[in-house]
């Protein structure tokens, strides 16, 4: 009887159940009420006491057996079989790569970078670390002007000369010393100040300062740049205007507002009512800066002008909360999917 209970259990391992007709058949043949391990049962009746006790827990052990790989074959055809009714059509292409995309602020970066390339500007890149010199001196600012305070500004402790430049207009001193007119070159890059982080300032943001220096430049050219800028960048029928204003290192100065694109103008939180958003700051360059570059005023003129990078993107994009853009939710950056921000055209299409 022992024998018997091995070989069955031997037949049962080779069995391969692949299908549910196998399945089936292996009931019947093991489990089933007219099975081999029934069968079994039967003669074991007729055994005496003493075999009994050895043998039940043998045939017992058997059964069990049976039931688990019967039960568990069972499970993996009814998880599969879906799969089994449709099968996979090869033919089918393939998923393709999961491809990132640009972030917002390079996306703004590239597509104002290219409009200004386009009429002639140059890119010109420099240190995040400057000296006082050419983030303050060199720009007309005043010794005693705020914001060269610890305030508003991160100074290096090691060396309290140096500090993290607070606008890209640093690196246009570097190019004006470096160059001879005419200029014309644009700066992009990260700017720091020391302010609290709220959904309307950052301690770093990114700015584009451009800036023209040749004979006879005059505020139309500049008024004419802008126009060309705020057209390209924000469509033909965006209304613009210029607005007195005062920086160190440009005289006259404007600041630039372009019509609400939330409320069409008509007033809204965002532009706190009055139509009008400020996109930014420009002028002509004060004839001190131009000599603190070895340019002589008597001969050149030149305008500047500034603009913050997040700015532009929140109004092109309607996004109402600077932080996100440093956040990194997978979510908020994935909108951006397919933008290059190329000017060609169509250079936000999706
Ligand atoms: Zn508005």
């Amino acid at each position: 009887m022992m024998d018997q209970i091995a070989q069955l259990r031997e037949k049962m391992n080779t069995i391969l159940i692949e299908d549910k007709a196998t399945l089936e058949r292996f009931r019947q043949d093991f489990i089933g009420k007219k099975g081999s391990i029934a069968a079994l049962f039967e003669t074991f009746k007729q055994l005496p006491i003493a075999a009994k006790k050895t043998i039940g827990p043998l045939l017992n052990g058997l059964k069990n057996e049976a039931e688990k790989k019967f039960k568990s074959a069972a499970s993996i055809l009814e998880a599969v079989a879906p799969a089994i009714q449709q099968p996979v059509d090869v033919t089918l292409p393939a998923f393709g790569p999961a491809i990132g995309s640009l972030h917002p602020l390079t996306i703004v970066q590239n597509k104002i970078s290219s409009i200004f390339q386009r009429i002639g500007f140059n890119l010109a890149e420099g240190p995040e670390i400057v000296g006082n010199w050419h983030n303050f001196g060199a720009l007309n600012f005043p010794e005693n002007h705020p914001a060269r305070d610890l305030q508003d500004t991160f100074f290096l402790q090691l060396n309290p000369v140096q500090l993290l430049r607070t606008h890209t207009t640093s690196v246009q001193i570097s190019t004006c010393t470096d160059q001879s007119p005419p200029i014309r070159s644009i700066a992009v890059g990260r700017v720091f100040r020391n302010e609290a982080i709220s959904a309307r300032s950052h301690c770093f943001f990114h700015q584009v300062d451009g800036m023209y220096i040749d004979t006879a430049v005059t505020f139309s050219d500049l008024k004419g740049t802008i126009y060309h800028f705020v057209e390209a960048m924000f469509g033909r029928a965006t209304k613009l205007r210029f607005r007195a204003s005062y920086f160190p290192f440009t005289e006259p100065s404007a600041e630039v507002d372009i019509h609400c694109r939330l409320c069409q103008g008509k007033g809204c939180t965002v532009c706190k009512q009055s139509g009008w958003v400020e996109i930014l700051g420009a002028g002509m360059i004060d004839p001190n800066v131009l000599t603190n570059c070895q340019i002589d005023p008597e001969q050149y003129s030149g305008f500047a002008f500034g603009m913050g990078i997040e700015r532009i993107a929140m109004l092109l994009y309607q996004i109402d909360d600077l932080r996100l853009f440093s956040e990194n939710h997978l979510d908020f950056l994935r909108q951006f999917k397919g933008c290059l921000g190329f000017s060609d055209g169509a250079v936000f299409a999706k």
